[in-house]
This record gives C-alpha cells, structure tokens and sequence, in this order.
C-alpha cells in the first residue's frame, strides 16, 4: 500500500488512521529497521535538501522573507550538517553497550540495545519549518521508526515544498506528510503512536501530551518562554552587543532560543543601548525595511500581538512598523518595568526590553521567579557570576558569550526543561528519543547459581521438608 500525501483538504477521522495503519504495517513488516535501510533515507533526505536548494529558500522567503545565506545557515546547511552527523556515527550509536553484571548474578552478561519506537508522529512550527520539521525526522529515521510528518500550516510555502518533495525522495510506505491546521492535528493526534515529537508554544504542547495520555504515547516536548540575557560592565560591551542584536535580530526575532530580554544595571543599559543601536545598523543599515537581510512577522496576527507589546520603558531604537508589509523595525527599550506587557509573555518578535537589576544576585532572583527558559545567556568574564549562573539557576540551555549557539553544536542536548520543554535532541540524543533502549541479560541454565536466592530461605525450613 502506498501513503498518499494528504494536501489542503481536511482530514477526516478514518483518512488519518488509515494513514496510520500504513505506517504501522510498514513498520510492523520490519521495513524500517534494517541499518541499511536507515542509512538510505538520510541519504535520501539529504539529496532532497541539497537537490532543492532554491525551491526551499524561495519557499522560507515567502513565507518569513528569510535572506537566502540565512536560510542555509539556520535552515537548510544547518540539516544537512545535522544529518551527516548522524550518517558518520549511526552504526557507532546503535552498537549494543555492554554493562556489567553484579557479581552474584555471574555467570551472565547483559547489554542494552536500541530499539525503534514504531510509528512517530512529528507536528512542526512555521519559525524554522525546515530544520524543525526535517531535524526531528532525522532521529526518527535513524532509530527506524515509520513517520508522520505535520509541518506547520503557518509557514504555508514551506509546508508545500516540503509534502511536495517529502514523498519524491523518501519511502513512502515509512514516511507520509499530512497537511492542515488544528483540524487535521486533532484528528492525526486521536490515532496511537509510540513517540509524538512536538515543537511549538505550551498551550498546544498540553494539548499534545493530554492527546498523548490516552494511549500512554511518550512525548517530546520542545517549547518555549522568556530567555533571559544577563550582562555586566567585566565584558566588552560592544562585542556583546552585537552577539545579543544578532540573535535578538535574526529572523525578525521570531527564534525559540533568542534573547527574549536583558537584565542590566541602569550603567550597562546606557552603554548597551547605543551600542545595539550600532549593531542593529550594522547589520541592516539604516532603514532596515529596505534590507534584503531583514525578515518580516509571519502573519497580521502575530504582527498585532507584537505592535501591542510596544511602548514599554524607554525607546532606544526602533519602534517603526508597517502593517501592510508586516514590518516591525528591530527595537531596543531600556528601563523596562518588570510588570511591563512585554515582560509578561514570549516576544517571539524584534523587540528587546531592558530590565533594570541591582547586581547579579538580582538577576538571579528575577530568573529563579520565572518559568525555566528554554536557554539563558550570561555576559561577565566574572568566573565567580559564571559560576552562579550556572549553579544556581535552570535552563534548557546556558550560553556564556553567544546566544544561539549551541543549537548547533551536535554532542550537546537541544531542549527545555519544565514549562520550556521535556526531552531533548541532536546527534545521539535524536536517535534515542525515537528509541526505546531495551535492556538484554543473558544467563546460562549451569550452573545453577539462582538456587541461593530461591525458596526455602532458612536452613531450618529446609530441613523440614
Ligand atoms: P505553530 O502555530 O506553527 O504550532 C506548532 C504546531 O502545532 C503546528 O503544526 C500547528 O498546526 C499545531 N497546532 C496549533 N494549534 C493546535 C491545536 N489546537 N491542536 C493541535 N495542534 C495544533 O507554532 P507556534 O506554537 O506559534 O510556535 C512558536 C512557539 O514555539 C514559541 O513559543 C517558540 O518558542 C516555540 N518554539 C520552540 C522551539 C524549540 O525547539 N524548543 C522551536 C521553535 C519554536
């Protein structure tokens, strides 16, 4: 049987379980487990990246106006990086790992070994819709799992290319794209899978592991929240600035790990101000709607939350907006109240407010009386504040020097942790969150060792017998 790719027409119940019963037939024939099966997808999946290179960049500048050396930087180079990771380690990762044997149990050996889950379901965010879509589906392939892959319906030119090409290249009894919105993801959700991997905000996250209860589904939960960004007077302050507008600034802002905010003392923001403002025009000249370098807001609606957000503190730069165009000018605001608008959801959005601390046990506490973010950015060559920050705070990520970063450093786990998100990915970690590691002993009948824990247990009871 043949998975059709489902297009723009909504999913009814029975389509989206017959869909899933494909998958699961494939997966349950064994068709997704051999080694060399695995290794013919990703090699698959990387001639499609690297195949449609203009086809993908054409489609993420309609749908976020992302300049083309963004785009394969954060988007397309980024997988394919991604993928050749695993590619060169796979056979490595899923070698069985031999573990010792208590010395009572002896003579045994016992060993844990990768297992693949079954059918995953991966439901993706239109802010990064290639490599939050492909990325995901890279680990559930290596670990030889069968996928239904939801792009997101917000990132409309993508989500096409992607459902367009998807079946083109990979085995489409393994793989199959549903397209849609909240419709057609309540249906897909209501039908078992082994692993759900979901990106996107907390609201719909509960929703997904709510839906995933009902058949004891595992999850991974990739979410989001405020990343805080602290800096001090020890560092240069025009080198962290132009780190801070970089990751602040790129994709119009729109980036779960961003810097969501800054807290500073009133001294660093007088300095740290200007000296965004610099980067900002650095990066984008002058009027940065007239650079081919800034994105745009991806639809009215986030484009009026943000506009509504404006306004708060002191505007440094910034501030211009064009609804027409869905332009929202990269904007810098110092001496921000903590109980600003701004201050009390994610921006995910070019506007970066400046909170006002005391020291650095201030910014702490502010952290700590917050949800735990996604990633947290320190600026301080103060080894005893690095220490701190990192002892006595929570994050999915702590960054000292550069924001973003270290998404794309391969050995290092990608994800949140509490309200931010649950489990993570990259490298090894995106295998194992598609595998179940299943544990293997072995023992042989002689000699008969288990006899010194079996009934009866006393000398005594035994005599009686
Ligand atoms: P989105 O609106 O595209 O939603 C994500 C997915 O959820 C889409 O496929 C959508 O169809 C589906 N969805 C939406 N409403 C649903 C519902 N009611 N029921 C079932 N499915 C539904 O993306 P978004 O949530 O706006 O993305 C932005 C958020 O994602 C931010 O909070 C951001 O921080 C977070 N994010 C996190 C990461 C990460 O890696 N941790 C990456 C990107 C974005």
């Amino acid at each position: 049987m043949s998975i059709a790719t489902s297009s723009g027409s909504a999913l009814d119940q029975a389509s989206a379980a017959e869909i899933v019963a494909g998958l699961r037939a494939a997966f349950d024939e064994g068709r997704t487990k051999p080694l060399t099966w695995r290794l013919a997808q990703l090699k698959a999946l990387r001639a499609l990246l690297t195949e449609n290179g203009p086809a993908l960049e054409k489609a993420l500048w309609d749908d976020l106006r992302k300049a083309p050396a963004e785009a394969q930087y954060s988007e397309i180079g980024f997988t394919v990086a991604e993928l050749d990771d695993v590619r060169a380690h796979l056979r490595r990762w899923l070698r069985p790992q031999r573990v010792a044997v208590p010395p009572a149990l002896l003579p045994a050996s016992a060993k844990a070994v990768l297992e693949p889950l079954g059918v995953a379901l991966i439901i993706a965010p239109w802010n990064y819709p290639v490599q939050l879509t492909l990325g995901p589906l890279i680990g559930a392939l290596a670990a030889g799992n069968s996928v239904l892959l939801k792009p997101s319906e917000l990132a409309p030119a993508t989500a096409e290319v992607l459902g367009r090409l998807i079946p083109r290249y990979l085995d489409r009894r393994a793989v199959a794209v549903v397209q849609g919105g909240v419709p057609e993801t309540t249906a897909v959700l209501a039908e078992r899978f082994d692993h759900i991997f979901y990106t996107g905000n907390g609201t719909v996250g509960r929703i997904v592991l709510e839906a995933a209860a009902k058949h004891l589904t595992p999850v991974t939960l990739e979410l989001g929240g405020k990343s805080p960004t602290y800096v001090d007077d020890t560092v240069d302050i025009d080198a962290a600035a132009a780190r801070i507008a970089w990751g602040r600034f790129l994709n119009a802002g729109q980036t779960c790990i961003a810097p969501d905010y800054v807290l500073a003392t009133a001294a660093v923001q007088a300095k740290l101000g200007p000296a965004l403002e610099r980067a900002v025009t650095r990066y984008f000249g002058a009027d940065p709607k007239r650079s081919p370098d800034y994105g745009r807001i991806v639809n009215p609606k986030q484009f009026d939350r943000l506009a509504g957000l404006l306004g708060a503190g002191r505007l440094v730069t910034g501030g211009e907006s064009d609804p027409s165009d869905r332009y929202l000018a990269p904007t810098v605001l110092a001496d921000v109240p903590r109980d600003a608008p701004v201050m009390q959801q994610e921006i995910f959005g070019p506007i970066l407010p400046m909170v006002t601390v005391a020291d650095a046990s201030d910014a702490i506490r502010h952290i700590n009386s917050g949800d735990k973010p996604l990633a947290l950015y320190v600026f301080t060559n103060d080894s005893r504040a690095r220490r701190r920050f990192t002892t006595e705070t929570s994050s999915g990520a702590l960054g000292f020097g550069i924001p973003l970063a270290h998404i794309s450093v391969h050995g290092l786990p990608f994800g949140g942790v509490g309200p931010s998100g649950m489990g993570a990915y990259h490298g090894r970690r995106s295998v194992e969150a598609f595998s179940h590691e299943k544990a293997v002993l072995t023992k042989p009948l002689a000699p008969d060792t288990i006899r010194l824990v079996t009934p009866p247990y006393t000398p005594a009871r035994e005599n009686l017998i």
